[in-house]
C-alpha cells in the first residue's frame, strides 16, 4: 500500500497497515538473500528493552564520557575480542564500534594520511566502491592497480607504480576477501614489496569487510592481521556476525591515534572517533553475539557457511556452470545468468560475472532452487 507522509497525522489503523505491509514484504525478501552478505542467523530479542533508552555513544570509548547513558564498557569488551582476533595485543590496539564498514574504511585511510600527509594511496580496481570515495573525501593522491583475473591485487604493476614513485610515503590499501570475488591481497607479499623498494614510510589498511570474522576462525587462514604487517582494519559487524542495522568494527595501533588525537585537539576538538554521536546499541548487538557464540560457535557458523559454498561450486560444476570460488570464502562466483533469474535472487552483478554469498542463513536447498534456475 503506498502512502505519502502528510502533515496531519496517520491513523493508528492506517500507521498499523503500513508497517505490517513492510514487514510481509521483507519476509519475502530474506527468503532469497543469497546476492549479499549479510547472515540473518540471529536472535536479539533480549535486547529490544535498549530500544527505551536515549543510548549514546557519543566520543572515544576508551575514555570518560559526559553523557553517562553509553554502553562504552561493552564497546570496550567488543573492541579488546577483535584484537584478539585481529592478532595484537589488546594493551597495544585501539578501535571503535563504526556505523559500518565504509567509516571503519574511511578512518583507517584518515590515519594513514594523518601520519604521512603526502603520501600516495595504492589500492586495486577489485577494492570496493567506498575506497576511492573515502580517498576523495581525504583528498588524497591515489593510483589505481590493476587486478589479476582472480580478484588479487596485481603486484608487478603495484611495484612499478610505487617504484616510479619512490619518494613519497605508500598508504596501500588492502582487500582481505573482495566483495565481488572474495580475494585477499597477500599481505606478506606487500610487505616485500616496500621492503625490496627500500621504502621507509608505509602504512597498510586492510579492508576484511567480510573475511574479517572468516578467517580467524578456520585452521588454514591467508595472512590478515597485525601478526603480517597491517596497521588497521576494518570489519563489517552486520556481514558475518549478523546484526538488524548496519554497523562494524575498525582497529588500529594505539599509538596511531595518539597522534591523531593530539592533532586534533590542536583544533579544538577532543574526540578520537569520525561520527560524534554514535550508536550504542550496535556495540550491544556485537557483544551479544561474541557472547553467546564464542570462538567455538562462530567456528561452527563459518565452517557451515564454507560447506554450503563447496556444496554450490559442486552444484553448479555438476549441472556444467563454471562456478568457483577461492580458500576460506564463502563467495561462490559464476557467470551472470538470465534477468529473470538474477531478479529473483537479489543478486549482486559486476559485467558478465555474479556471485552467491552463502552466509549461514543460505541453506542446501536455496543453492539447489538457484542452480536449478541457472542451468535450465
Ligand atoms: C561490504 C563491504 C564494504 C562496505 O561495508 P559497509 O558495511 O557496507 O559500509 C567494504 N569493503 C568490502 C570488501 C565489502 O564487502
Amino acid at each position: 500500500m503506498p502512502g505519502t507522509l502528510a502533515s496531519t497525522p496517520l491513523s493508528e489503523i492506517e500507521i498499523q497497515a503500513r508497517l505490517t505491509g513492510l514487514l510481509s514484504d521483507l519476509d519475502i525478501f530474506s527468503q532469497r538473500q543469497i546476492g549479499y552478505p549479510t547472515n540473518q542467523t540471529y536472535d536479539f530479542s533480549s535486547l529490544l528493552p535498549f530500544l527505551a533508552y536515549s543510548i549514546n555513544n557519543v566520543g572515544d570509548p576508551f575514555h570518560a564520557s559526559n553523557y553517562w547513558s553509553n554502553t562504552h564498557a561493552f564497546e570496550r569488551e567488543v573492541i579488546s575480542r577483535f584484537a584478539d582476533l585481529m592478532r595484537i595485543d589488546a594493551g597495544d590496539a585501539w578501535g571503535y564500534v563504526t556505523s559500518g564498514g565504509t567509516e571503519g574504511n574511511m578512518y583507517g585511510l584518515y590515519l594513514a594520511r594523518e601520519l604521512f600527509p603526502n603520501a600516495m594511496f595504492y589500492f586495486s580496481e577489485e577494492t570496493h566502491y567506498s575506497v576511492l570515495k573515502n580517498v576523495r573525501v581525504l583528498n588524497a593522491r591515489h593510483i589505481m592497480i590493476r587486478r589479476q583475473d582472480n580478484g588479487e591485487i596485481d603486484y608487478d604493476d603495484l611495484r612499478d607504480m610505487i617504484r616510479v614513485n619512490r619518494d613519497l610515503p605508500v598508504v596501500i590499501m588492502a582487500n582481505v576477501g573482495t566483495t565481488m570475488r572474495g580475494a585477499v591481497d597477500d599481505i606478506p607479499r606487500l610487505r616485500e614489496i616496500l621492503t625490496d623498494l627500500a621504502i621507509t614510510n608505509s602504512y597498510i589498511h586492510a579492508d576484511a569487510a567480510l573475511s574479517g570474522m572468516i578467517l580467524p576462525f578456520v585452521n588454514d587462514p591467508q595472512p590478515y592481521g597485525f601478526d603480517a604487517g597491517i596497521d588497521s582494519v576494518s570489519v563489517s559487524g552486520h556481514k558475518m556476525i549478523g546484526a538488524p542495522l548496519p554497523c562494524g568494527v575498525v582497529l588500529t595501533r594505539r599509538p596511531y591515534v595518539e597522534r591523531v588525537g593530539r592533532a586534533i585537539e590542536y583544533v579544538g576538538v577532543q574526540d578520537t572517533t569520525l561520527s560524534g554521536s554514535r550508536s550504542a546499541f550496535a556495540p550491544l548487538l556485537l557483544w551479544h553475539a561474541m557472547a553467546r557464540l564464542g570462538d567455538a560457535g562462530f567456528r561452527r557458523l563459518v565452517a557451515g557457511a564454507l560447506e554450503t559454498a563447496e556444496y554450490a561450486v559442486g552444484q553448479f560444476n555438476e549441472r556444467g556452470i563454471p562456478a568457483w570460488r577461492h580458500r576460506n570464502s564463502v563467495t561462490v562466483v559464476f557467470p551472470r545468468p538470465a534477468p529473470e533469474v538474477f531478479r529473483k535472487w537479489q543478486m549482486a552483478p559486476e559485467a558478465e560475472i555474479t556471485h552467491v554469498i552463502t552466509m549461514p542463513h543460505v541453506t542446501h536447498e536455496m543453492i539447489d532452487e538457484l542452480v536449478d534456475d541457472c542451468a535450465s
